[in-house]
């Protein structure tokens, strides 16, 4: 298996990551402590779960919007704290996990 996203692709992930941190240290979220970045990652987690249900529960929802969110609020904090790699990283991540076993070998 080769390459899983091609370099336009990483590039790409790599500014939007810039991208989302610039927006958020513009709005005051960096510099942030590993308390202020892991809290605003659990309340953005915490609201596209509240998405997920309505959704499955045929109601109103935002579930794009709020899945967004989570990428976006993590890619900040990864900008700020590894700089411009992760969409090399979220590659690597995707061949390693498209190598591993049935349910990752846990049943
Ligand atoms: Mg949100």
């Amino acid at each position: 298996m080769g390459k899983m996203l091609d370099s336009n692709t990483i590039a790409a992930l790599n500014a939007a990551s810039k991208m989302a941190y610039d927006i958020a240290k513009s709005k005051g979220f960096y510099p942030a402590t590993s308390g202020e970045m892991i809290k605003k990652l659990i309340e953005e987690v915490d609201e596209v779960a509240v998405e997920i249900r309505n959704f499955l529960n045929g109601e109103d929802h935002a579930l794009g919007e709020e899945a967004a969110d989570v990428v976006i609020t993590m890619f900040a904090a990864a900008y700020f704290l590894l700089g411009e790699g992760v969409g090399q990283d979220i590659s690597d991540k995707l061949k390693k996990n498209a190598g591993r076993p049935w349910r990752h070998g846990k049943g």
